[in-house]
């Protein structure tokens, strides 16, 4: 049992806030309850003064960009997306191998720790090291201590072989893990893959995972190819039928689209920074419905900082209340528990040294996670009942040892672009 002393508790659904002693049980199904005195001899972390809440998820990641921080830039600037992925982000993941990845995860999942995410939802890629790559993510991961989604971004851009193998890895993972069939984009995904792919998610009772309308160039593809949108060639095929099947980004959406998965059952994830940093479009969630998560799309782990994008973004589409992003933030865990996916029960929690000058009330706190709280007021991060992050450290692995590692790996990654 872990005891939190004197904590001001934040029900995440609620926002109502209650001070206590709490009792955080273990396990992926650890409960957390107030409790009239702290039992004599245990041990308890003080949290007077501070804010106890959920912690967060990221709902799209992609950990494999983890070391890319200030790499060298491509030979010449992309001319669009398109270009963009081929000279920097196809050039990146064919170049990473097993103990990069490693690092990459590790790297990732620390500084999304200390960012108070405690689930992460992946989108991996790595053609030349595909085998085993989902165990040495799942692994650090674990040792991180941190609930996770995996899947890899399977596609025909580099060839049967390469697509095979991501098919065999997937396969192979998902016999044993809780976790997605990952495909790229519909315009690196031919019919026959995309068949496959649904089968194997049918097979293990899961979900894809794909991104959808990034740039408008995805959906050009699709009209000429298909003669169909992206959206439409997906539910055609049965991809929206999953409610755990997750869409990312949808930026450029006609109405019938937005109509069609509206009527499904699956999931869009908003990435703004990410958009934003492509210059792809900005995401409109207008006919969408609620079944909308937020992502970090590799460039953090930080949710609060994904939320505050995403809340500033709209204000220039007609607005939207700090109330209405906190709660699309906190959908990720409606996500997780209605389709039975664990690790992120109850005793995932995050404590905050905010102090604000300001009064904190039920009514008020949604602006203070827009306005006020960020990353660096993360004090301590519980996940599954155990504190992986105390005080601003990382209690279950050694960072200074993990950084002399990530420093090596980024070096020769590099040197290979
Ligand atoms: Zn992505």
């Amino acid at each position: 049992m872990l005891y939190l002393r004197d904590a001001s508790f934040v029900d995440w659904r609620t926002l109502k806030v209650r001070r206590g002693h709490l009792e955080v049980a273990p396990g992926p199904a650890g409960k957390v309850r107030f409790i009239p005195r702290i039992p004599r001899g245990a041990r308890a972390v003080d949290c007077s003064g501070r804010l106890v809440t959920k912690s967060f998820v990221v709902a799209h990641h992609h950990l494999y960009s983890a070391l890319a921080c200030g790499m060298p830039g491509p030979k010449r600037a992309p001319k669009d997306f398109p270009d963009m992925l081929k000279l920097v982000w196809w050039n990146l993941d064919k170049n990473l191998d097993r103990d990069m990845i490693r690092a990459c995860a590790l790297a990732g999942g620390i500084a999304a720790a200390k960012a108070g995410t405690t689930f992460i939802i992946d989108h991996h890629s790595s053609p030349n090291a595909v085998k085993g790559s989902l165990d040495v993510i799942a692994d650090a991961l674990d040792e991180v201590g941190l609930g996770h989604l995996l899947c890899v971004e399977l596609s025909d851009r580099d060839g049967k072989a390469k697509r095979e193998a991501g098919l065999e890895e997937t396969d192979r993972y998902l016999r044993k893990r809780q976790g997605l069939v990952g495909l790229h984009a519909s315009f690196t995904v031919g019919d026959d893959l995309l068949y496959r792919a649904i089968a194997m998610a049918v097979g293990h009772n899961s979900g894809i995972h794909i991104h959808v309308a990034e740039a408008v160039d995805d959906q050009k593809d699709c009209v000429k190819k298909h003669g169909m949108r992206v959206v439409q060639r997906l539910a055609r095929t049965g991809v929206l039928e999953s409610p755990k099947t997750l869409l990312v980004h949808g930026l450029h959406l006609s109405a019938q689209e937005r109509a069609l998965f509206r009527s499904s059952r699956s999931w869009f994830v908003q990435n703004e920074e990410s958009n934003q940093n492509n210059a792809v479009g900005s995401f409109d969630p207008k006919g969408l419905g609620d079944r909308l998560l937020l992502g970090t799309d590799g460039m953090h782990g930080d949710m609060l900082a994904s939320t505050r994008a995403a809340y500033l973004a709209a204000q220039g589409r007609g607005g939207m209340a700090p109330l209405a992003a906190y709660r699309r933030l906190r959908r990720a865990h409606d996500y997780l528990s209605e389709n039975k996916f664990t690790g992120d029960g109850e005793n995932n929690l995050v404590v905050l040294d905010y102090r604000p000058a300001t009064n904190i009330t039920a009514g008020n706190l949604a602006g203070h996670f827009l306005y006020g709280v960020t990353s660096k007021h993360v004090d301590s991060v519980i996940s599954q009942g155990r504190m992986i992050v105390r005080r601003g450290r990382m209690t279950t692995v050694d960072e200074d040892k993990v950084r002399q590692f990530t420093l090596k790996q980024a070096e020769r990654l590099w040197r290979r672009l």
